[in-house]
């Protein structure tokens, strides 16, 4: 089985890889056991003088590890090289922070002494996706290798050189041979992993099939799983809100990474009133972006990840087309993708008047195509906003208090951003309810997940 990473610019390939065997997976596993019967005896102090050195590696190579992205998946240059600033981030944040938050808890009780102690559960498996590339696997892995486990990585099969080059850094960073390896597999050899014994959890952000697929086997074994799902962000704009502010965070919020993030916004809802007037902005900002070269820096807009994410898009856009809805701009004029086209571009587009039984309301839309709504009141743009089986993020644009705390306390999402856009930060714990997921990354929540929490009580 060949593993290919693809210029998606372009349509090349750029390299090939052969996936493991099973007995090389056996061997990885095997390998990534002994190094955890010492790893968890490590201090604190060396784990995070290892993460810091990460931190300093990546900063120094960020331009070479972000033209890797850029080649493999598209992202513009300028926002892989923001990526990899952030890893450098994370690394550092779980450094100063986890000796506080892996501190056994003292707990009054009737014992001379009771108190809760967190000890590494062992191997931990990370099923993680492409679209940030480094970003998604360094969340999983600083505070794991903090908290004393183990990582093995299954990278998502387009993004194979971003997986070896983030073993390479963790390596090179001075943690042990075995603490954080890459596997280059395909996802039908998850499973085999999955049921080791040796493995004790896993992790996956990506696809609901694929969390749905992981979790029902991880559940036969029953291990632990923390999945990070897709979204279908709502961003709500109330008559009150600051609407220029509002319009210019909108394009970059739905744009961000070419329009593939699982916290872009996706849904616009906005209140009559300012309707007409968002609209019309909106589509004048998309016309004009600038949509071409990834590695160029005037570039707002690079290509899909792959010929079958692009293809799914138009299909959705298509169908919600067919089903009523009207396109304000973009979309692709042939009916079908054209097979000569190269590399997997989608132009910025606006759909309005959305049936509620087309792919633009019920489904995510991964790629530059932004949804309108318009809606009465607030009610009514609550009522929209939940009224979909995800559940990651939701960012709502008002400055009237009462309605600023009825969003807070009504939106159904992992996080709500009043007056800007959905992001991650490092302090703040990160994840989705409802079909989005369960679990969370980041914070002190983040290295709590895989942790046997131990009651110690001493009489
Ligand atoms: P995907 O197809 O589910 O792929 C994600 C990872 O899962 C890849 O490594 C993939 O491997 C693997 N995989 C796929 N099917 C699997 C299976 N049946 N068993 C085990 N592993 C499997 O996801 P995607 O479509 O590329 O990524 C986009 C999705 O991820 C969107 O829905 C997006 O919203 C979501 N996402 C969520 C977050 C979050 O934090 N909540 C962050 C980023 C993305 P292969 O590449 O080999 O198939």
């Amino acid at each position: 089985m060949v593993i290919a990473s693809t210029n998606p610019t372009t349509g090349e390939i750029i390299q090939t890889f052969t996936a493991l065997t099973s007995t090389e997976i056996q061997e990885k596993i095997t390998i990534a056991h002994q190094a955890f019967q010492d790893y968890k005896f490590i201090s604190l102090n060396q784990r995070a003088a290892w993460l810091n050195q990460a931190a300093d590696i990546l900063e120094a190579d960020k331009n070479r590890l972000g033209a890797i992205a850029t080649l493999e998946m598209g992202k513009t240059l300028k926002s892989a090289i923001a990526e990899i600033e952030k890893c450098a981030i994370v690394c550092r944040y779980y450094a100063e922070h986890s000796a506080k938050y892996l501190q056994d808890v003292d707990v009054q009780t009737d014992a001379s002494h009771s108190f809760i102690r967190y000890e590494p559960l062992g191997i931990i498996l990370a099923v993680m996706p492409w679209n940030f590339p480094y970003w998604q696997v360094f969340r999983f892995a600083a505070p794991a290798l903090m908290a004393g486990n183990v990582g093995l990585l299954k990278h998502a099969s387009n993004v194979p050189q971003c997986a070896v080059a983030i073993a390479e850094i963790i390596e090179k960073a001075g943690f042990s041979t075995g603490t954080f390896q890459t596997l280059l597999i395909e996802s039908n050899q998850v499973e085999e992993i999955i049921r080791d014994p040796r493995v004790k959890a896993a992790t996956l952000t990506g696809s609901e099939a694929a969390g749905q697929s992981l979790a029902a086997i991880a559940g036969h074994q029953l291990k632990k799983t923390v999945l990070e799902l897709g979204g279908s962000d709502p961003f709500i704009v109330m008559k009150s809100a600051n609407l220029d502010l509002a319009i210019k965070t909108a394009v970059t919020a739905r744009m961000v990474n070419n329009g593939q993030s699982c916290i872009a916004a996706k849904r616009f809802i906005l209140e009559e009133g300012i309707a007409d007037e968002f609209e019309a902005k909106l589509v004048q900002a998309y016309r004009q972006l600038k949509v071409g070269d990834p590695m160029q820096p005037d570039t707002d807009l690079g290509p899909l990840a792959t010929p079958q994410i692009r293809a799914e898009l138009h299909q959705q856009v298509q169908d919600s087309i067919a089903q009523g809805a009207r396109l304000l701009i973009g979309g692709l004029n042939n009916n079908k993708t054209d097979p000569d086209q190269v590399g997997n571009f989608y132009p910025p587009t606006i759909l309005t008047d959305i049936p509620k039984t087309s792919p633009a309301y019920r489904d995510e839309m991964f790629g530059p195509v932004a949804s309108l709504f318009r809606v009465p009141d607030l009610d009514s743009a609550i009522n929209l906003a939940n009224d979909t089986p995800l559940g990651l993020g939701a960012s709502a644009w008002t400055e009237e208090q009462i309605e600023c705390d009825r969003l807070v306390d009504e939106l159904e999402a992992g996080s709500v951003f009043i007056n800007t856009m959905v992001k991650s930060d490092c302090s703040l714990p990160f994840g989705g309810t409802k079909r989005s997921g369960y679990g969370r990354e980041l914070s002190m929540l983040g290295i709590h997940e895989f942790l046997n929490i131990k009651t110690i009580w001493i009489k």
